[in-house]
């Protein structure tokens, strides 16, 4: 079975009926190039950058970041390179001087709220991203943005990193894209404000879950509970979606359950073309794609998204497959 997958390494990942799908890789640093390569990921769709101090003292300095950001850039030639901005907080604590006691730290300072309160530990990742632009095709991706105001203030960082780099004589791509993720309700329930200021979106499925269904994704006596097809899930998703579509935004699903080939055509009938997941499940992955055809699947899920039952939703999505 591995090697028959193996075999897939350089098919496009092509539906039935002709269209393309990109299957990118989730990556925690250069260490997980080799693993890229090997499936031939089409690009990085996400780089969780906070594992460069998750488990250390000491931040990053600009240098360190830039010479991590470069190498994947480097590795992967003409090709997208996601990276997210810090996702501290949560189940990604930190450690010594920079720890912080929360009662509740999924809902506390994490992610970009983090970032924006240490503005200057912000704007060194910023100039390390940009500096670092020019090696390739890189896209700046936010996390747990959930107001309007956290993207101006992020936008505006990135003016403030792009004009110091300009004084300083120092070259990036003026072009890079800024995208955010969608993983807090409210952002998936008022999407015009990102849409407005963003130029791609990342559905991050884990935590849309975990806050949708007020599951916290690490307790194991509630873990039964958290479930990607509840209908109140699927409308976020497919909201998403479809929203992105209607302004011609680019969407991807970045969470596990980009990776679950139990999901696959679902996602497909649902609109998603861009999936991003651990390398690891690519191959397995385009296998799902290459049996789909869209124009089948996409009435059939237009019909399970109007479903209240989650035993009905889940049926229905097992026969997808059959
Ligand atoms: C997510 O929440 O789905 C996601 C991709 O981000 P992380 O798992 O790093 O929180
Ligand atoms: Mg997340």
């Amino acid at each position: 079975e591995r090697s028959k997958l193996k075999r897939l390494r350089d098919t496009p990942p092509t539906t039935l009926d002709g269209e393309e799908i990109a299957l990118l890789a989730n990556i925690e640093g250069p260490k997980d190039m080799a693993q890229v390569k090997a499936v031939n990921a089409d690009g990085i769709g996400l780089y969780r950058t906070e594992f460069l101090f998750i488990g250390r003292d000491t931040l990053p300095d600009e240098d360190e970041q830039y010479e991590a950001y470069r190498s994947v850039l480097k590795a992967l030639p003409g090709k997208p390179v996601t990276i997210r901005t810090f996702d501290v907080g949560a189940d990604k604590a930190l450690n010594g001087a920079h720890a912080r006691f929360e009662p509740n730290p999924a809902l506390g300072l994490r992610a970009v709220r983090y970032s924006l309160a240490e503005p200057k530990m912000f704007l060194t990742q910023l100039r390390a991203l940009l500096r670092a632009s020019v090696h390739g095709k890189l896209r700046i991706m936010v996390p747990m943005l959930a107001h309007a105001h956290e993207i101006d203030q992020t936008l505006a960082l990135v003016d403030k990193a792009k004009a110091e780099l300009r004084a300083e004589k120092v070259k990036f791509d003026e072009g890079v894209q800024i995208g955010g993720m969608i993983e807090v309700p409210a952002a998936a329930l008022a999407l015009g404000m990102f849409v407005r200021r963003l130029s791609f979106l990342s559905i991050g499925t884990n935590d849309l879950i975990q806050y949708t269904l007020a599951i916290d994704r690490s307790d194991e006596a509630v873990v039964h509970l958290y479930d990607p097809l509840h209908p109140a899930v699927l409308k976020l998703i497919g909201g998403t979606l479809s929203t992105g579509a209607r302004f011609g935004l680019p969407v991807s699903v970045c969470g596990e359950m980009a990776g679950d080939p139990a999901y696959t055509l679902l996602l497909l009938g649902m609109g998603l073309r861009n999936f991003s997941m651990h390398p690891g499940h690519i191959l397995e992955i385009k296998q799902q794609v290459l049996r789909a055809d869209l124009g089948e699947l996409a009435p059939r899920v237009q019909r399970i998204l109007k479903m209240d039952e989650q035993a009905r939703v889940r049926e229905a999505v097992e026969r997808l497959a059959g």
